[in-house]
């Protein structure tokens, strides 16, 4: 996939990544197999026709091609830029065990960008009506998917943008946000309403919507939002920002452009990211295009352990984000205005596996040294935000504060379900999506008494 050079890409917020030529799509698309069995299929979270819908793109119809991805996925845009393939369709690709996967993601991107058509189609509508909690990628699915089958969707959307994390976290230059606008614009099309600035649990609750607003059962997919810190001493300080603030920052309020907009964001001449993953990888990248010298990411394992995806590692690399492995932040030091100018750092080595298998970082004694900065962005991951559950008393939450369901998403109170973030902890958007239609085939069973 051609993509901006890294000195012209460092200091803009366009799309890195360029899409693939009519030409180079087809060209991909020949080495499918056409698999009668396809792996592909199975690794893929909403079992997409991948060898259906690449056969269109070999016979040159994107138009085909979008049409078959979208029987199973209504936000193919959004997919074919930010999952990771790698680990999912594409890990399971026969032909990587000729010579390499075929580049799944890149054609479904290709199709949802020139297959684009304004058909429309008839729904009958069911009489029923479910309303949807948050406009992430698991709720804007399950909305899509109940609407098909005939109900009246509304989903709510704390926010004054629609699009869960599409929007506010992940940046222009990897998912624009005229893509995911154009995806929801297709929902609308069908006729899911959406209400934005509705926090449910504080403008209305649960019991409200099932009891006074003549919704038959609501799909609660509210994500995993609320950001964590490491408890260090000085996280309290001036520009200490967590992930989820400084993107928002920029993404939802278009920081970047102040003062033409409202909102400013300060990073100084040196930042340092702490973290790992696409989150801190994405806060990094968003960090230098600001233009400060000097961008760290300080990371307490070594780069074999990163969780960010391996693209967005070299794509960081390439544009000149400073890594400093197997190092931890002990306290951040301010000036006497309460800002902070400097990080003491320890380095790590790496012991035994922990639960999850991977080595766990040991503090290597008397090995702290000192980073200046001017700010400082912790990526250090996210947790649930529990108002819902704290406004409804029977939905069962577990010791971290995730909502408990049966595998599709039906929680312990009756009419309510939930899916996605909220109830597997920070994971992938394909995921999430996934959960959203597992959850719509069973509302819809509940219902209809299927
Ligand atoms: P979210 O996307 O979090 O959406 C939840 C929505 O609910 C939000 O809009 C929120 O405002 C709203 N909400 C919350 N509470 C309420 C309430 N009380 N009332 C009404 N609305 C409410 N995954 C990938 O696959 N690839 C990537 O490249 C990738 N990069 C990422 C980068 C960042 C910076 C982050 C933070 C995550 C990334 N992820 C990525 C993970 C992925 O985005 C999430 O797993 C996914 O968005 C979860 O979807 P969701 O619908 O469950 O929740
Ligand atoms: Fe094509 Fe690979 Fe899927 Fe086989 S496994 S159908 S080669 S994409």
């Amino acid at each position: 996939m051609p993509v901006q050079a890294a000195c012209e890409r460092r200091k803009n917020f366009d799309e890195v990544a360029l899409g693939l030529s009519s030409e180079d799509a087809k060209k991909e698309a020949a080495r499918c197999l056409m698999c009668k069995n396809p792996k592909c299929v199975e690794g893929c979270p909403v079992n997409i026709d991948i060898p259906g819908f690449i056969k269109f793109i070999v016979n040159g119809d994107p138009k085909g091609a979008l049409a078959k991805i979208k029987e199973t996925n209504m936000l193919p845009a959004v997919c074919g830029r930010v999952c990771p393939q790698e680990n999912q369709c594409e890990k399971f690709c026969i032909r990587g065990n000729i010579d390499s996967p075929v580049e799944i993601g890149y054609l479904e991107r290709f199709a949802a960008d020139f297959g684009a058509s304004n058909e429309s189609f008839e729904i009958q509508s069911n009489g029923k009506k479910v309303a949807i909690v948050g406009s992430g990628p698991s709720g804007l699915t399950c909305a899509a998917e109940l609407r098909k089958l005939g109900y009246g969707v509304t989903v709510f959307e704390a926010l004054h943008e629609l699009g869960g994390v599409l929007t506010y976290g992940i940046p222009e230059f990897r998912l624009p946000k005229k893509i995911v606008k154009s995806e929801i614009a297709s929902l609308s099309e069908i006729g899911v309403e959406f209400q934005v600035n509705h926090v449910i649990g504080q403008t209305i609750d649960i019991d409200e919507l099932l009891e006074n607003e003549g919704f038959n059962a609501v799909y609660i997919s509210t994500g995993a939002g609320y950001p964590h810190f490491m408890g260090v001493e000085g996280e309290d300080l001036n520009y200490v920002y967590s992930a989820n603030e400084f993107l928002t920052r920029i993404n939802l309020m278009k920081a970047h452009y102040f003062p033409e907009t409202d909102t400013p964001v300060h990073v100084g001449n040196s930042v340092a990211v702490i973290g790992g993953g696409n989150t801190a990888m994405d806060a990094a990248r968003c960090a230098l295009r600001l233009g400060p010298e000097k961008v760290f990411l300080i990371y307490r394992r070594s780069r074999n352990e990163m969780p960010a995806r391996k693209e967005e590692v070299i794509h960081a690399e390439e544009e000149g984000i400073r890594f400093e492995f197997l190092t931890s932040p002990v306290k951040y030091i301010g000036d006497k205005e309460g800002s902070v100018k400097k990080i003491i750092c320890q380095r790590m080595t790496l012991g035994d596996p922990d639960a999850g298998g991977r080595q766990r970082p040991v503090a290597v004694p008397d090995s702290n040294f000192e980073i200046e900065v001017d700010s400082v962005i912790v990526a250090i991951g996210t947790g649930a935000n529990q108002l819902i559950s704290q406004t409804v008393e029977d939905i069962q939450v577990n010791s971290k504060g995730y909502i408990i369901t049966d595998e599709y998403g039906r929680t312990s109170k009756k009419n309510v379900y939930a899916g996605g973030d909220i109830v597997t902890g920070s994971a992938t958007v394909i995921k999430a999506m996934g959960a959203g239609k597992i959850a719509a085939r069973v509302i819809h069973c509940d219902l209809c008494e299927i």
